[in-house]
C-alpha cells in the first residue's frame, strides 16, 4: 500500500488524516461482487452534506495503492500504514484507518504493538455496508470516528469505531457478518459510545510521545493457528509443529484452557516443539473468560511442556503479537515474557 493520490479537503486547519486502506466502506458492485473501488473522497464529499460536514474537524484524505480487500492483508501491509503514519504524524491531531472489517481487529492489533504509546489517537473503521447504497453505515461510523479523532477526551491509543462503539484495537473482535454491530470486545469494557453526546468511558491506556515507527522484519509462515476439535488428528498436529519456518503456535483449546490428550501424543509433541524454540501459547475457544492453564489436569501438563497461557487475549491480537515480537527479532524466554506484557491493554493478568 503506497499513497496513490491525495484527493481529499485540503484545508489550512487540517487536523485529522484518513487513510483509505479498501473495504467495504468505499467498495462498488461489480459482476464478481463488491470490489475496492478508488476515488473515495470525492464520493464521500458528495454525501456530506453541508451541515454535517461544517460540524466536523478538517481532514485530509489519503488513498493507499493498491486498495485491497481486507481479507488479503499480509503483515507487510501493517509496514506500509505504519510508514504512512510516520510521514504525517507531525501535521496531524488524530488518525483514521479506513479498513475491511474482515481483518481490522489484526491491523488494530498489530498497530497497537507496532507503535506502542501513542500521544494522538489511531482509529479504525469502515463499513458492513458501502458508501452511497441505501442503509450504508459508511457515513456514520466515518463522522463519529471524525469527531472522536479530535475530542479532547479520546484516548490516545489504537481503537474501532464502529456502530457508535469506541473499542480498544487490541482486545476488540468481529462478533457479526450479517449485523451493523460487528464489532465488540467481549473480554474487556468499551473505551467510549456515541450517544447524543460521545462519551469516553475509559482514560485509556497512560499517553505517550511519538511512536515507534520502526518497520518490523516480518517472518513469513512463522505463526501458526490449530483449533482442537472432537477428532482432531495427532498426525495434524505433528504436521503444522514441523512445518518449516515455524516460530509461534497459537493453540485454541477449550474451555479454561483444555486440550484433549490426542492418544497421549499431544504433550509430548508440544514439548518437543518447545524445545525446538517454538513458542506456544493457549487460548480459550470461549468468547469471553480466559485461560487458566492447570483448573484440570489436561490443561496443567501443557505449563510443564513449555505451553505459555494467553489468559484472556484475543486470537487477533495473539496472531499479531507474536508477528510483531519475532518479526523485532524476541525468542525464548524473552518473547515469552514480551507476550505476557500487559503494555498495550491487550491481556489481564491473574
Ligand atoms: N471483505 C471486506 C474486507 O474486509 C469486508 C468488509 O470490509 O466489510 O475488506
Amino acid at each position: 500500500m503506497t499513497p496513490l493520490t491525495d484527493l481529499g479537503l485540503k484545508g489550512a486547519r487540517a487536523r485529522v488524516l484518513v487513510l483509505y486502506t479498501g473495504g467495504t466502506i468505499g467498495m462498488r458492485a461489480s459482476s464478481q461482487g463488491y470490489v475496492p473501488a478508488p476515488g473515495f473522497a470525492a464520493r464521500l464529499a458528495d454525501h456530506l452534506v453541508a451541515d454535517t460536514r461544517k460540524a466536523l474537524p478538517d481532514y485530509d484524505l489519503e488513498e493507499l495503492h493498491p486498495l485491497i480487500d481486507s481479507a488479503d492483508l499480509a503483515p507487510n501491509d501493517w509496514n506500509r500504514l505504519v510508514a504512512r503514519l510516520a510521514v504525517h504524524w507531525a501535521a496531524y491531531d488524530g488518525f483514521i484507518v479506513l479498513h475491511g472489517t474482515d481483518t481490522m481487529a489484526y491491523t488494530a492489533s498489530a498497530l497497537s504493538f507496532m507503535l506502542g504509546a501513542l500521544d494522538k489517537p489511531v482509529l479504525l473503521t469502515g463499513a458492513q455496508i458501502p458508501l452511497g447504497e441505501p442503509r450504508s453505515d459508511a457515513l456514520d461510523n466515518l463522522v463519529t470516528a471524525l469527531q472522536m479523532a479530535v475530542h479532547p477526551d479520546v484516548p490516545r491509543e489504537v481503537g474501532i469505531v464502529f456502530h457508535q462503539r469506541l473499542l480498544r484495537g487490541n482486545r476488540a473482535r468481529k462478533v457479526h457478518s450479517q449485523g451493523m454491530a460487528a464489532f465488540d470486545s467481549p473480554n474487556a469494557p468499551w473505551l467510549g459510545e456515541a450517544g447524543i453526546q460521545l462519551r469516553f468511558l475509559s482514560q485509556g491506556l497512560p499517553a505517550g510521545a511519538a511512536p515507534d515507527f520502526t518497520p518490523v522484519n516480518f517472518l513469513s509462515e512463522a505463526v501458526a493457528l490449530l483449533a482442537v476439535h472432537p477428532g482432531l488428528s495427532p498426525v495434524l498436529l505433528e504436521s503444522v509443529l514441523g512445518q518449516a519456518g515455524l516460530k509461534a503456535l497459537v493453540l485454541m483449546t477449550y474451555g479454561a484452557g483444555n486440550p484433549p490428550g490426542l492418544e497421549g501424543r499431544l504433550v509430548p509433541a508440544l514439548h518437543e516443539a518447545s524445545r525446538r524454540g517454538i513458542a506456544i501459547v493457549n487460548l480459550t475457544q470461549c468468547l469471553q473468560g480466559h485461560v487458566i492453564q492447570g483448573a484440570y489436569a489436561t490443561g496443567g501438563a501443557l505449563s510443564a511442556a513449555g505451553v505459555t497461557g494467553g489468559h484472556d487475549m484475543t486470537l487477533e491480537a495473539a496472531i499479531s503479537k507474536l508477528h510483531v515480537l519475532l518479526g523485532r527479532g524476541l525468542a525464548g524466554e524473552a518473547l515469552k515474557a514480551a507476550f505476557l506484557c500487559p503494555a498495550r491493554g491487550d491481556i489481564t493478568l491473574g
